[in-house]
C-alpha cells in the first residue's frame, strides 16, 4: 500500500458516532476493560479523532509504537497505551512513562532495560512475531518485573496455549482481537479490537463520470456488459476489482486502470451517481474477501483512497 496516493475524487466520510456505538457494543457484549487500537492511523481513520471519540468508553488504547502513540496524541486522555512493535534500541523507560505508554516486551534484556516502564511481556503462542518462545517466559518475568501478559491471538488455540503457558500465575491477561470477541474463553482481563471498533465507520465513494450503454468488449481486458460507468479512482489509489453499490443495487468495480475504475451499471444509472466502494451494504468483509485479503486489508486501503471527512 505504501505510495498510494488519495484520489482528490474520492470521499471518505468516517463516522465518529458509529465508532462510539461499535465501542459500546463490544464493552456490553464482552464485560471486560476495552483496550482500543488505534495503530496504523486507527486503520485510516484517524487516531487522534478516533481516540478522541472513544475516550472515555475505553481503558486503555494499542498502537504499534511509541511514536505512533505520540502522533494520536493518546496521552490526552489519562489512559495508559500499550504498544505491541519493536522497541527503537535508544527509547527509555523515562520516555514510555511521559506518554504513558506500557510497552510489550519479549526478551529479557528490553524488560530488564524498561523495567521502570511497567510493560507487559508479550508471549508467542504460535504467530512467531514480536514474541517470546515459552521457554523464555519465567526469565522475562523477573527481568522486567512484569504483571501483566499478552497474546497475539486470531484463533482460538493462541488462547488455549496462552493459558497453558501463562494461566494461574495472577498474570493479567489478554488475547482477544476483533475475531474473538465472540468467544467467552478468549476475553480473560481485557479484549484489544481494532476492526471491531471500525466496522461500518467508514464510508468510501465516487461519482460517475461517464455512464453508457457498452458497444461491445470494453476496458483493458474486453469485459461484456450492457452498461458501465467510470469512476475517478483506480489502482494508484488503491481500488482492486470488487463489490460496490450504485443507486442501493449491488454492483461490481469490473477492472481498475491507474487513476479511473470501470463500474458495472444497471439501465438507470447515469453520470453524476455515487458509486459505494465501502459503506451501506458494502462491507470489510465482501471486500476483503472479494480481493482475497482481510476486511483490515479492504478497510485500511479504502480509507486512505480519497479525501477524509468527519461525521461527528
Ligand atoms: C492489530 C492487533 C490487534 C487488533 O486486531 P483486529 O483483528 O483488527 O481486532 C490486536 N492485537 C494485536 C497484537 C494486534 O497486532
Amino acid at each position: 500500500m505504501t505510495g498510494m496516493v488519495p484520489s482528490p475524487h474520492v470521499m471518505v466520510q468516517i463516522d465518529l458516532q458509529r465508532v462510539r456505538a461499535n465501542a459500546q457494543t463490544v464493552r456490553r457484549e464482552t464485560g471486560v476493560p476495552l483496550i482500543a487500537v488505534v495503530k496504523a492511523d486507527a486503520y485510516g481513520l484517524g487516531a487522534q479523532r478516533v481516540a478522541e471519540a472513544i475516550a472515555d468508553l475505553v481503558d486503555g488504547f494499542c498502537t504499534s509504537t511509541l511514536n505512533e502513540a505520540i502522533s494520536a496524541r493518546v496521552e490526552r486522555f489519562g489512559k495508559s497505551t500499550l504498544t505491541i512493535g519493536p522497541i527503537a534500541p535508544d527509547a527509555s523507560a523515562e520516555q514510555h512513562l511521559k506518554y504513558n505508554v506500557r510497552p510489550a516486551v519479549w526478551d529479557r534484556e528490553t524488560a530488564l532495560r524498561l523495567r521502570r516502564a511497567h510493560p507487559v511481556l508479550s508471549i508467542d503462542t504460535g504467530m512467531q512475531r514480536f514474541a517470546c518462545p515459552r521457554e523464555h517466559v519465567d526469565t522475562v518475568l523477573a527481568a522486567g518485573e512484569i504483571h501483566e501478559a499478552l497474546t497475539h491471538a486470531t484463533r482460538i488455540e493462541h488462547v488455549h496455549r496462552l493459558l497453558t503457558i501463562a494461566g494461574n500465575r495472577g498474570l493479567k491477561l489478554h488475547a482477544a482481537g476483533s475475531a474473538l470477541l465472540h468467544e467467552p474463553v478468549a476475553r480473560l482481563d481485557a479484549v484489544r479490537p481494532g476492526l471491531a471498533l471500525y466496522r461500518g465507520a467508514a464510508r468510501v465513494s465516487a461519482q460517475l463520470v461517464e455512464a453508457r450503454d457498452s458497444t461491445g468488449p470494453a476496458g483493458y481486458g474486453g469485459f461484456i456488459m450492457p452498461r458501465h460507468g467510470v469512476i475517478l479512482a483506480g489502482y494508484s489509489n488503491g481500488l482492486r476489482p470488487g463489490p460496490c453499490a450504485v443507486n442501493g443495487t449491488a454492483r461490481r468495480v469490473i477492472e481498475v486502470g491507474m487513476q479511473s475504475g470501470f463500474i458495472e451499471l444497471g439501465a438507470g444509472d447515469k453520470v453524476g451517481d455515487e458509486v459505494v466502494l465501502l459503506g451501506d451494504d458494502v462491507h470489510e468483509d465482501h471486500v476483503g474477501a472479494s480481493w482475497e485479503t482481510s476486511p483490515q486489508q479492504a478497510l485500511v486501503q479504502l480509507a486512505a483512497a480519497g479525501v477524509r471527512q468527519y461525521l461527528t
